[in-house]
């Protein structure tokens, strides 16, 4: 998503003097995408191919992955104590992958991962409101009273937020199906927590218009189609 001039990738990548790319861009041995550049300040993100002489300084493709997250995953790229969601993918080149979307280490489901930021921003942008859909084991029986609440939106004077409108369904006595447009941190624990009922299970079916593979076990992941990197923007 990062945009950046030209000359600066390069004083930073080969570590020489921005004098020194001066000449390298004039005496045209500079590409971005097959086209000799002289500009100094053209303008390169994440996926312009770059190449000095021959030897390539960059060259990045899109990709989109989702994965069935396990409970006990963490969604971070790195992580001292815990198995990461991208320790979970291999036999990719994991450069400026990120995940689109965290869920919290005992949560499982659909999580999005993609090298490509500004994707990944107008998925979580909260200008988007793109709806997420949980379902949720609850401790204790649910009552029509929890409907209402979530529509109502919730008050959390820790953050001073209201919680905007989301939408409980009553699929069982202990189950549920929550669909929020937002996600504030442990946003369905906390509302859940309202009512002194403990979120047992917490697994996400859909991002959007991206649903989970049924096919896909725990752990396993697979590449967006067209359809799917397309429905977000
Ligand atoms: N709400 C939570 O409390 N946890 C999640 O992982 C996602 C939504």
């Amino acid at each position: 998503s990062k945009r950046g001039r030209l000359d600066r990738f390069i004083c930073t990548k080969l570590q020489i003097s921005r004098k020194e790319v001066r000449l390298l861009l004039l005496a045209g041995r500079v590409e971005v995408d097959s086209v000799i550049v002289t500009q100094m300040d053209r303008l390169v993100d994440e996926f312009s191919r770059i190449s000095v002489d021959s030897r390539l300084l960059q060259a990045n493709t899109p990709s989109y992955l989702m994965l069935h997250k396990p409970v006990g995953v963490v969604s971070a790229t790195r992580d001292e104590q815990h198995k990461t969601a991208l320790d979970l993918l291999c036999g990719i080149d994991k450069t400026h992958m990120h995940i689109a979307g965290r869920l919290d280490l005992n949560s499982s489901g659909l999580l999005l991962i993609t090298n490509d930021g500004r994707w990944s921003a107008a998925l979580t942008s909260p200008e988007h409101k793109v709806d997420k859909v949980y379902l949720v084991t609850l401790e204790n029986p649910l009552t029509c009273d929890y409907v209402a609440a979530f529509a109502e939106g919730m008050y959390f004077g820790f953050e001073d937020i209201t919680t905007a409108p989301a939408k409980l369904e009553i699929l069982g006595e202990h189950l549920a199906r929550v669909t929020l447009s937002e996600g504030k941190y442990h946003q369905i624990k906390r509302m859940f927590g309202r009512f002194r009922n403990p979120v047992l299970a917490l697994h996400r079916l859909s991002i959007g218009d991206i649903s989970l593979d049924p096919g896909l076990a725990p752990g396993e992941s697979r590449e967006l189609t067209a359809t799917e990197i397309g429905a977000i923007y």
